[in-house]
Formats: structure tokens, C-alpha cells, sequence
């Protein structure tokens, strides 16, 4: 049985894939602080002999018993309120955690990929962005904790694999959503939802001209275990690239939900990005990849889990 493991386990992302990697046989060794994971998230998993938890923080040594054929770095604050909220953590984790999972892959052999972002392109001159874009990212601002954290993942990766021989792959993730994502992380998907359900209005920052291209988790996954098991040590954008305008979006959010809220329009936070769209030529060649699950399916499956939450979910103060 292969071996895996997964920091980042307890969250969004890394939940799915330890399922993912259950599903397909392998012993999953899953990691977090849970700092904004949740082990509800995986607790359908502690039975399973093939699989482990350990409640650990990666930006301090971390050990492994045993052999390790891959390893999936995804712990990181995924949410601008989170990395917000967390900064030094988010620095720390993207830069200092990296690091240490990359001399863990060396020393055990194991190959690793690591969770980039579209954020990397920052706000882009170039449209839909492509990986050979270098972005336009502004350091000092306030998003600059997350964008240069996973930039400079990116570069510690690349040099491990030039200098060391490590294997390793890089996916740049595009907004992604689904079950499992926090209602309360801020996040625009679960923002309006959660929004709807409690009868509140919708608040869109800005003019909500800004886009976004979201992909639905289970595509994003798919792409994610595809680029894992090729032989491409550089980055790939795997997200959807049916772009929307946020005023656009906060109209469909109405009516799926079938509420009548209002929109209201709030102050566009700093260096928001305006336009977002990734180009997967690279996916679609190199791994056959590409999104399956329209907006509309995802999101009619995302608003069925929101509604199946415990009512008290929907009023929980963040931490
Ligand atoms: P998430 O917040 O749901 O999950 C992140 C997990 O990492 C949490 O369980 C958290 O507790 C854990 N974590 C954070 N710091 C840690 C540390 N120091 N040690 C151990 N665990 C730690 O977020 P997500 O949406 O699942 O994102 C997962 C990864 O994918 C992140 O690296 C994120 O940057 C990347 N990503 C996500 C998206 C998206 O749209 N969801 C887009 C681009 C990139
Ligand atoms: N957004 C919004 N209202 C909200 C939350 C977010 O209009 O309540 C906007 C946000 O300004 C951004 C877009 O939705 O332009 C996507 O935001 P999100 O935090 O989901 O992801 P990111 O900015 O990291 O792409």
C-alpha cells in the first residue's frame, strides 16, 4: 500500500483528498493544527486502519515513522479573512512549513506537491492568466502574507527539485468550493449562502465588476491527483475557467436560494484582484484534465450542504 501524507488535512481541500486517496487504496497519513480545519471534516475516517491524524503544527520539525511514497502540502489559511486575521502564521506555514516538508520528501524520497494559488498572478495585467504570467503582486500590501508565502513555496520548491533531486509538482489552485468549505470563512460562496439562509442582503464589495472563475471541488481534485501521478515538476493552473462578475454571481446566488435578499454594495478591500480566469491549455495537455461540474450543478450541491448544516452553524462567531 502507498503511503501519503497530507498536512491541511482537516480542511476543505485536504479533507477531500484524504477521501480521495482512501479511495483509491492508499494509507493515508493526514496532518493539522486545525487552526481553521475542523476534525468533523475527516471523523468518518478515524475507523479506517489505512488511515491516521496527527494534531501537529508543520512550521516546526516534522517527523514521520516509516516510509512516505508522496506528500500533499495543502495546510495553509486559505481565506482572506483567515490570512487577514493570522498573518505571521500565513507567512510562516507557506515559507517555513514548506521547508520542512520539503527536507522530510528529501530524506524519505518521496515525491511532493505543493498547494499554490492563482493569488501567485496577484492582481493580473494578464487575461485569463497563463503559468508563464509572473504576476503583479503588491508585497506590502495586506494580501502580500498569503501571495508572497506561495510565491516563495514555489521557489524553495523549484530549487529542492534543481539542487536536491527532489520530485516535486506545484498546482496553482483557482477559487475552488464545495461541502465542507467553513460558513464563516469569509469566502464569497459560503459569504452569500450563509447570507441567504439567514435572511440577510447580499453584500458585494466594490462595484462587483471584479471576476472570478470558481471550479468545484470535485474537478479540482480530480486535476490535483492527475498532476501528482504525472512527471511535470512545473506549475499547472487546475481551476474552471467560466468567469463570472461577482454582481453577476450574487443574482444567481438569488435565485438558487429562491430568497428575495437584497444586494447591497460594502468598500472593495485592498489589492482585491479585478479579473481572474485561469488558462488550463497545460492541463488539458499534459494531464487530459479539464472542469466537468457546471457552476450551476456545483453550486446546487454546495447550497444543499450549507442548508444541512445545524441552524446554530449559520450564527457561529469565528474564532
Ligand atoms: P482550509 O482553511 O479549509 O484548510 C487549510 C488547513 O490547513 C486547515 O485545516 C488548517 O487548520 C491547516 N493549517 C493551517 N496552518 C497549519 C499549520 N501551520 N500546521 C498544520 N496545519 C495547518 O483551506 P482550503 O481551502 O482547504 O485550502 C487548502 C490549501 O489550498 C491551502 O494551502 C490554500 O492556500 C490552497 N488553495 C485553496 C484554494 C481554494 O479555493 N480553496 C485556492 C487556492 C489555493
Ligand atoms: N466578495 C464579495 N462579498 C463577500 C465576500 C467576497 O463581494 O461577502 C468578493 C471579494 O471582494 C472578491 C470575490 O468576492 O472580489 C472573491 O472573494 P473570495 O474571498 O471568495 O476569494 P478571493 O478574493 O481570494 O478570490
Amino acid at each position: 500500500m502507498k503511503r501519503i501524507l497530507i498536512t491541511g488535512a482537516a480542511g476543505f481541500l485536504g479533507s477531500h483528498l484524504c477521501d480521495r486517496f482512501i479511495k483509491e487504496d492508499y494509507h493515508v497519513i493526514a496532518m493539522d493544527n486545525l487552526i481553521t480545519g475542523d476534525l468533523r471534516n475527516l471523523e468518518h475516517l478515524f475507523k479506517l486502519s489505512n488511515f491516521e491524524f496527527y494534531h501537529h503544527d508543520v512550521t516546526t520539525f516534522v517527523h514521520v515513522a516509516g516510509e512516505l511514497d508522496y506528500i500533499l502540502h495543502f495546510a495553509s489559511p486559505a481565506s482572506p479573512i483567515d490570512y487577514l486575521k493570522i498573518p505571521i502564521q500565513t507567512l510562516k506555514v507557506g515559507a517555513l512549513g514548506t521547508h520542512n516538508l520539503l527536507g522530510l520528501a528529501k530524506d524519505k524520497k518521496a515525491r511532493i506537491l505543493i498547494a499554490s494559488t492563482s493569488e501567485i498572478y496577484g492582481d493580473p495585467l494578464v487575461h485569463p492568466q497563463t503559468e508563464d504570467y509572473y504576476g503583479n503582486v503588491n508585497t506590502i500590501g495586506p494580501r502580500g502574507v498569503y501571495d508572497e508565502a506561495k510565491r516563495f513555496m514555489e521557489s524553495i520548491t523549484m530549487a529542492y527539485h534543481r539542487f536536491h533531486g527532489v520530485e516535486t509538482r506545484i498546482v496553482r489552485i483557482f477559487n475552488t468550493y464545495g461541502p465542507r468549505m467553513r460558513l464563516n470563512d469569509g469566502r464569497v460562496i459560503p459569504a452569500f449562502i450563509g447570507q441567504a439562509l439567514r435572511g440577510e442582503d447580499l453584500t458585494v464589495f466594490g462595484d462587483g465588476s471584479q471576476t472570478r472563475s470558481f471550479c468545484y471541488v470535485d474537478d479540482e481534485i480530480e486535476g490535483i491527483y492527475r498532476l501528482l501521478l504525472s512527471d511535470h515538476a512545473h506549475p499547472v493552473n487546475i481551476g474552471n475557467p467560466h468567469e463570472i462578475t461577482i454582481r453577476d454571481f450574487a443574482e444567481e446566488i438569488v435565485r438558487l436560494t429562491g430568497t428575495d435578499q437584497k444586494v447591497v454594495y460594502k468598500p472593495l478591500p485592498k489589492d482585491d484582484p479585478m479579473q481572474r480566469q485561469p488558462d488550463i491549455s497545460k492541463a488539458k495537455e499534459l494531464l487530459g484534465w479539464e472542469p466537468k461540474v457546471s457552476r450551476e450543478e456545483g453550486m446546487k450541491k454546495t447550497y444543499e450542504y450549507f442548508k444541512s448544516l445545524p441552524q446554530e452553524e449559520l450564527y457561529k462567531k469565528e474564532h
